[in-house]
């Protein structure tokens, strides 16, 4: 049984590219960023490969033919890590061929840990050729986050710092909130200090203001890195910080294959699933 879209129009801001339009020229006005999100994931057919490559190339197109302050986000499992290694890395290739001539910039998000060391490995791949035209996701939960942040930082990397999203066992990453703050907070120190423009992703006060208050400490100019947020999520939050001279981007996504991302936002925080419940009684 397929849920209808009303359900998840708190978190995805539409099915169709031509449908979230408005709301990224919204965000725009305001002066936040967006990185756009075609949902979908763990792609089993080489034809359904081939076809996300050409969505995405044609999505960096309507960006660009749309005048839209808009970079992508893509999963590595949609481009067929799933199938193999070599074929995916070729697929990432096609797209940042195309975002490297229409000068924009393709992320990629990090999936389960099952997929932690070959996304990184294409991704230090892809660097190589791609510089600045492509970056990566890391998850402050994973025990191995320490040796990979550094080796990433090293790199000059164009990294997006998270918590991580994906229910992972206490060998693999920290369980305990605190534990996984203090590792967000050290791992923010080396972003900072090493790469150019670090992206903290996280709508957790505590870190959005440690953040402002370390950096100003520092004196590390607002303009050397950015907060990430989900769209639907502390949009306010997200103005404020832009009146305050922070750069803000909002990861919008959208599509018809919702349904796991609309599921890890209700499972992450009790409250999602009471905005979900009064979006249904708002018309
Ligand atoms: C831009 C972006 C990209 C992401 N990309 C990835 C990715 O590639 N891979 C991945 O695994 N995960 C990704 N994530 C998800 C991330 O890993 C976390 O699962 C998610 O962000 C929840 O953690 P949090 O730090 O935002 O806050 P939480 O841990 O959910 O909440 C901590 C505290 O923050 C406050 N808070 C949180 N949300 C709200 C709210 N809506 N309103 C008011 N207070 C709130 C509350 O005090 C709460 O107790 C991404 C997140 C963002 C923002």
């Amino acid at each position: 049984m397929r849920l209808p879209f009303v359900f998840a129009k708190r978190f995805v801001a539409g099915e169709t590219f031509e449908a979230t339009v408005p709301k990224i020229k919204s965000l725009n006005e305001k002066g936040i960023s967006v990185t756009l999100d075609l949902l979908g994931e763990n792609v089993k057919k080489r034809t359904t490969a081939d076809e996300t490559v050409k969505e995405y190339i044609r999505l960096l197109n309507d960006i660009h033919s749309a005048g839209l302050k808009s970079t992508i986000s893509i999963k590595l499992t949609m481009l067929g890590m799933d199938i193999d290694d070599d074929y995916c890395r070729d697929n990432l290739y096609s797209l940042l061929e195309e975002a490297k001539r229409l000068d924009s910039f393709v992320r990629i998000d990090m999936e389960g840990s099952d997929y932690t060391q070959t996304t990184i490995d294409i991704f230090r791949d892809a660097f190589k050729k791609y510089g600045k035209h492509v970056g990566i996701v890391i998850q402050a939960y994973l025990h191995r986050t320490k040796d990979d942040i550094r080796d990433l930082a090293e790199l000059g990397a164009d990294v997006r710092l998270c918590k991580g999203a994906y229910k992972e066992p206490e060998r693999i990453a920290l369980q305990n909130m605190s534990a996984i703050r203090e590792a967000f907070k050290e791992y923010t120190k080396i972003l900072l200090e090493k790469t150019p423009y670090p992206r903290i992703a996280t709508h957790d006060d505590e870190l959005v203001e440690w953040v402002k208050e370390y950096t100003g400490e520092q004196k590390i100019g607002k303009a050397r890195f950015e907060f990430q947020m989900l769209y639907g999520l502390r949009e306010e939050t997200m103005e404020q910080l832009v009146k305050n001279g922070y750069n803000a981007r909002v990861y919008v996504p959208y599509g018809t294959m919702w349904f796991p991302y609309f599921k890890r936002r209700l499972m992450e925080r009790k409250e999602n699933i009471w905005f979900v419940v009064s979006t249904l009684f708002k018309k």
